[in-house]
């Protein structure tokens, strides 16, 4: 019989919350290399909030994913053979192959350097440190003595945001779901002070944390936490919208922020911007994320699934806050 490859295809779209159901496995026979290029078996997938947008058919940075397409996901895969040079089997590629448990791939597709570990590629030394890099300190255009704020600060891209600004001797204040998550932040991921939404007032906190404002807002969450921040914000603050994850379950798109009144007179911007627009400077921010893992200035956090049934469940985690680190599923 010839080998299958299982794919999940995006069967819905969501109207509020992503469900399972939003996606159907389907079996085809595996793809053949043709001159030219290689199979490869996908091993560690990487899941992103922002699957929810892609699945949506609305305007957005990249083209959503067609009804009855694969889903499209980033993941690290193993060459398993190969009719393209430079190329042998046992090489870890990298690129968005999709949920699916093969795929062919040629020249120009990023093969990982031996002893390259493949979790950090796909998180702290992949676009989710690219994220943090970029938006911080350009968007950001964070400073030694500021004091920065960030949502969503447990998860895979905030966690990473905090640091780099310890580093660059800010003050760190992050905002997370429950008692552990804050308790990581501050004790192992070394943040000045964390709010834990879930059980406290984000304003109140906020004030008592952050009495002379908010120099830097970097948003991940949108909402409250958003409108919370822009009412304490400082003269010359940047406010980063990286993401706002607060929506990505909602089926009508919320209000705007109350307090953006705020921008106008603490003479302070609100910049959004998408990490690829930076893609011709990831060394950079590669050997600086590289540099801080070694000295021990940066710890990250992976929650590894596993199981490629269990593909669309795992997406599903991020909008409960279930993962701990940068989401990951080993197929
Ligand atoms: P992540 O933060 O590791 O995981 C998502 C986290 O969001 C959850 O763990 C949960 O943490 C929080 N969350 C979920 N639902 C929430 C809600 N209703 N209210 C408040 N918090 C909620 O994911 P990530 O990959 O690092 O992504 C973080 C953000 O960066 C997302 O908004 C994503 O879209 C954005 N992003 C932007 C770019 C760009 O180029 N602009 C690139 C990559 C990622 P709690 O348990 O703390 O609630």
């Amino acid at each position: 019989m010839t080998q299958q490859n299982r794919q999940w295809r995006l069967r819905a779209r969501p109207d509020a919350v992503a469900k399972e159901s939003d996606f159907e496995l389907h079996s085809e026979p595996m793809p053949v290399p043709e001159d030219g290029q290689f199979l490869a078996r996908t091993r560690l997938l990487s899941f992103e909030p922002a699957m929810r947008g892609w699945m949506e058919d609305r305007p957005n940075y990249i083209p959503p994913v067609g009804l009855g397409d694969v889903m499209r996901g980033i993941a690290v895969s193993e060459v398993v053979e190969s009719r393209v040079e430079g190329y042998a089997p046992g090489d870890l590629v990298t690129g968005m192959t999709g949920w699916q448990e093969f795929s062919v791939g040629g020249a120009g597709t990023r093969r990982l350097d031996p002893g390259t570990d493949p979790k950090a590629i796909l998180s702290v030394l992949g676009l989710t440190g690219m994220t943090a890099y970029f938006g911080l300190l350009e968007v950001g255009a964070a400073k030694e003595g500021d004091t920065v704020v960030v949502s969503g600060a447990a998860g895979a891209t905030g966690s990473v945001v905090g640091q780099i600004a310890r580093v660059k001797g800010c003050r760190v204040v992050g905002i997370a779901g429950g008692p552990e998550k804050c308790r990581w932040l501050t004790e192992e991921a070394r943040f000045d002070a964390a709010i834990d939404y879930k059980n406290e007032d984000i304003g109140e906190r906020l004030s008592a944390l952050c009495p002379e404002g908010i120099d830097v807002f970097f948003d991940n969450v949108g909402g409250a936490a958003l409108d919370a921040a822009l009412a304490r914000i400082a003269r010359g603050a940047r406010v980063v919208i990286c993401g706002a994850v607060e929506r990505y379950s909602m089926s009508e798109l919320p209000p705007g922020p109350a307090n953006y009144i705020n921008l106008m007179i603490q003479r302070a911007r609100m910049e959004g911007f998408v990490v690829l627009d930076h893609a011709a400077r990831f060394g950079e921010a590669t050997a600086a994320l590289e540099g801080w893992v070694k000295s021990g200035d940066l710890v990250w956090q992976v929650d590894i699934q596993k199981g490629f049934e269990n593909v669309p469940k795992t997406l599903l985690r991020l909008y409960t806050g279930a993962n701990q680190g940068k989401q990951l599923l080993e197929v």
